[in-house]
């Protein structure tokens, strides 16, 4: 590993912090506690859907700042392959273990980009009937928007970059990074 000390913070690769370790914290906490006053008023338990494998570490979070009964489910999709542009078409790599009908669930990303991976969700679990059905991101990129997604609950936009960590990837790489940051594009070209 060349030039790992390079910041006591800032990993080797990582040109530009997008998101810092405080902006998450205090975001994931904004959201559980606006999530917390939404579904309380509803009385039922509540299902959250993660979308794997980016939304895990947001997930992991969110649920302890969300103060009420729920359930926790994943689906995996995958539209991007190890690349950095999406190629808009979605696949289901593995469903959920839960029946959704009759049931309040909230669906929870890593990204929204162009908005193709929630609307292909969105459209498919709305066929099995949930009693509702609201969308959560993190991070959001208005500017790449191509399928119009209405975001329930949405975290920080951030510009049109390609960005790593808190979960989100490059070739299956930097998702453990506690903040969220772009990658030298010369690491994108290797
Ligand atoms: P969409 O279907 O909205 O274009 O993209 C959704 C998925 O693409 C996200 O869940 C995420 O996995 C991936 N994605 C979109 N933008 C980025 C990005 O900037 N960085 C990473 N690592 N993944 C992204
Ligand atoms: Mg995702
Ligand atoms: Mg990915």
């Amino acid at each position: 590993m060349k030039n790992r000390e390079k910041s006591e913070n800032v990993e080797n690769g990582i040109v530009k912090v997008l998101v810092t370790r405080e902006e998450v914290e205090k975001t994931v906490k904004r959201l559980g506690s606006e999530i917390t006053r939404y579904y309380d008023e509803k009385e039922t338990d509540l299902l959250l859907v993660g979308l794997l494998r980016g939304s895990f570490v947001f997930l992991a979070d969110l649920v302890r700042e969300i103060k009420l009964p729920l359930m926790v489910d994943f689906m995996s999709l995958s539209s991007y392959g190890d690349g950095t542009v999406s190629s808009g078409d979605v696949k289901v790599v593995m469903d959920l273990d839960t029946s959704i009908e009759g049931r309040d669930v909230l669906i929870v990303e890593d990204i929204v980009d162009t908005g193709n991976t929630f609307s292909k969700v969105i459209r498919m679990l709305k066929n099995r009937k949930p009693r509702s059905l609201k969308v959560c991101t993190f991070l959001n990129k208005p500017e790449c928007r191509i399928v119009d997604v209405k975001i329930d609950f949405c975290g920080v936009d951030i510009p049109n970059e390609f960005a790593v960590g808190y979960g989100l990837d490059y070739a299956q790489k930097y998702r453990n990074l506690p903040y969220v940051g772009v990658l030298d594009p010369e690491i994108l070209e290797e």
